[in-house]
C-alpha cells in the first residue's frame, strides 16, 4: 500500500447567509496576504538601510506579526476562522519562498515575480483550512467547515465519503473557490492505494485533444464530445463574439463578460468530466499512453477561443493521465512540443511544411495518404513511443523526438496556439 495526495473537489449549494461568510473568508485571506506583503515590503527596504533589521519571510514569522497587528488593522477579525487569516499569510509566505528560489536558480521554469498586492474581484477567491472541524458528513450531501458551518454539497460526496469510512482516506485541508460566481470546496486528501507495478498491457496508444472531438485515438476510436459540451461549446461562441462586439468598459459588456465566464466555466467542467472517463479507460487498458506536450509560452499569444479551449483540454487530459498512468501502473509518454506530429505522415514519415488549423485532413505529398488530421497526429504519437522504445531512450517521461527532426522555418503550427482568452 503507498499512500498519495489526492484531491476531491464538490461544487456546493450555500445559503445566502452561508455565501456571505464563503466570501467574507476570502476576503479575510486578501486583507491577511496584502497587510503581509506590506509589511515585507516595508522590512525589506528597513533592511536595505540596516542589515540588523529582520524582514518577516516565513508563514511563522508572518502570523507571528499578524497576531500583535490584527486589533488594529482587522478590528472584526473575529468575525472569520483564524483559518482564513493563516490561508493569506500562507500564500503570502509560498510566493515569497518561489521568488527567492526563483532568483537563486533552486527552482526551475518561468522565473517566479515578486508577489504583488490581490486585487478585489480580481484575483482567484480562495481561502484553505488545515485545522477544525473539516468534515464530509455521513448523508454524502453535505460537509463542515470551520465557522462557515455545514454546507450542503451540490453533489454527491460518496466516493470520498466511502473511503473515510473505509478508513482508507485521511483529510489533510479543505479549500473553498469562487469561479464564475459558483463556490467549490476542494479536499485534499492522503489516500492509501494499492500502486500496481505493470497495468498487464503492453499496448501502445497515441491521443490527440480536439475541439470537434473530445479525443482521437490511434486506434481509429473517435470520443465525441458529451452532447451538453457541444452545446455550451455553441453559446461560448455566441457570447464570446457579443462580447467582442460591445462598447469596452459598458454595463452591458459587464454583464456579458460574467455570463460568458459562466458558460466557460461550465464547458470546463463537462469537459473535465468526460476526460475522466477516457482517461482512466486508457490507463487502465493500455501499457503506454502517448501524448503531446503544451506550449505553455506560446498559450498567452493565443487570441483564438477554440484552440485555447482545446488546449485547456490537453493540459486536463495530461494532469488525470499523470496521475492515473501511476495508479494504474501503465507509463505516460509525452512528445517533445518540437515533434510536427499534424504535420508528419504517419504512413511513410514526410514532412509537411505548411499545415494551417482550418485543414481538416492531411494528404501527403509522397505517399499519396489521405487521413483525418487528428487520426494521423494519434497515429504518430503512438508511432513515437515504438521510436524511443528501439533506439532506447528509456525515461519516464521521454521527450521523444529531438531538434533535427523539426523542418526549417516555423514548427508545431499547431501547438503555438494558447489558453482561455481574457474573460475570467
Ligand atoms: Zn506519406
Amino acid at each position: 500500500m503507498d499512500t498519495v495526495t489526492q484531491a476531491y473537489r464538490f461544487a456546493l449549494d450555500p445559503t445566502p447567509t452561508q455565501r456571505r461568510a464563503l466570501a467574507s473568508h476570502c476576503g479575510a485571506a486578501r486583507v491577511a496576504y496584502n497587510w503581509g506583503l506590506a509589511l515585507v515590503k516595508t522590512s525589506l527596504d528597513q533592511y536595505q538601510m540596516d542589515p540588523n533589521n529582520r524582514v518577516p519571510w516565513t508563514l511563522p514569522e508572518l502570523r507571528l506579526q499578524w497576531n500583535r497587528a490584527k486589533d488594529q488593522v482587522a478590528p472584526w477579525w473575529a468575525e472569520n476562522s483564524k483559518e482564513s487569516y493563516s490561508s493569506g499569510l500562507d500564500g503570502l509566505a509560498r510566493a515569497l519562498k518561489n521568488w527567492g528560489d526563483s532568483r537563486s536558480g533552486r527552482r526551475r521554469g518561468h522565473p517566479a515575480g515578486f508577489p504583488r498586492f490581490k486585487k478585489r474581484g480580481r484575483c482567484r477567491d480562495a481561502c484553505r483550512f488545515t485545522t477544525g472541524a473539516i468534515k464530509v458528513l455521513p448523508d454524502r450531501k453535505h460537509v463542515q467547515l470551520p465557522r462557515i458551518g455545514v454546507l450542503k454539497t451540490h453533489e454527491s460526496t460518496r466516493k470520498l465519503a466511502r473511503r473515510l469510512e473505509q478508513g482508507t482516506a485521511r483529510i489533510l485541508a479543505a479549500t473553498i473557490t469562487r469561479t464564475a460566481d459558483r463556490w467549490f470546496v476542494s479536499f485534499t486528501v492522503e489516500v492509501r492505494r494499492a500502486i500496481p507495478t505493470g497495468s498487464g498491457h503492453d499496448t501502445v496508444i497515441g491521443v490527440d485533444v480536439g475541439i470537434r472531438h473530445l479525443a482521437t485515438l490511434s486506434t481509429e476510436a473517435t470520443i465525441p464530445n458529451p452532447r451538453a459540451l457541444e452545446r455550451s461549446l455553441r453559446k461560448l461562441r455566441r457570447l464570446n463574439r457579443q462580447l467582442a462586439r460591445g462598447t469596452p468598459g459598458s454595463n452591458r459588456r459587464k454583464v456579458s463578460r460574467r455570463r460568458l465566464a459562466r458558460v466557460y466555466a461550465r464547458a470546463a467542467n463537462l469537459r473535465r468530466d468526460a476526460l475522466h472517463k477516457l482517461t482512466t479507460i486508457l490507463a487502465t487498458q493500455h501499457g503506454t499512453v502517448v501524448i503531446e506536450q503544451l506550449n505553455v509560452a506560446g498559450m498567452t499569444r493565443n487570441r483564438h477561443l477554440a484552440r485555447a479551449i482545446a488546449d485547456t483540454g490537453m493540459a486536463e487530459l495530461r494532469r488525470q493521465l499523470t496521475y492515473k498512468t501511476s495508479w494504474y501502473g501503465s507509463r505516460l509518454m509525452v512528445a517533445d512540443r518540437f515533434y510536427p506530429s499534424s504535420k508528419t505522415c504517419s504512413a511513410c514519415g514526410w514532412v509537411k511544411a505548411k499545415l494551417t488549423l482550418a485543414e481538416r485532413t492531411f494528404t501527403c505529398d509522397a505517399c499519396g495518404l489521405i487521413l483525418d488530421r487528428d487520426l494521423n497526429a494519434a497515429r504518430n504519437l503512438a508511432k513515437l513511443a515504438e521510436y524511443v522504445a528501439q533506439s532506447g531512450w528509456e525515461t519516464q517521461n521521454a521527450r521523444g523526438a529531438d531538434r533535427r527532426t523539426q523542418p526549417a522555418g516555423q514548427v508545431a503550427l499547431k501547438r503555438e496556439a494558447s489558453c482561455p482568452p481574457d474573460i475570467l
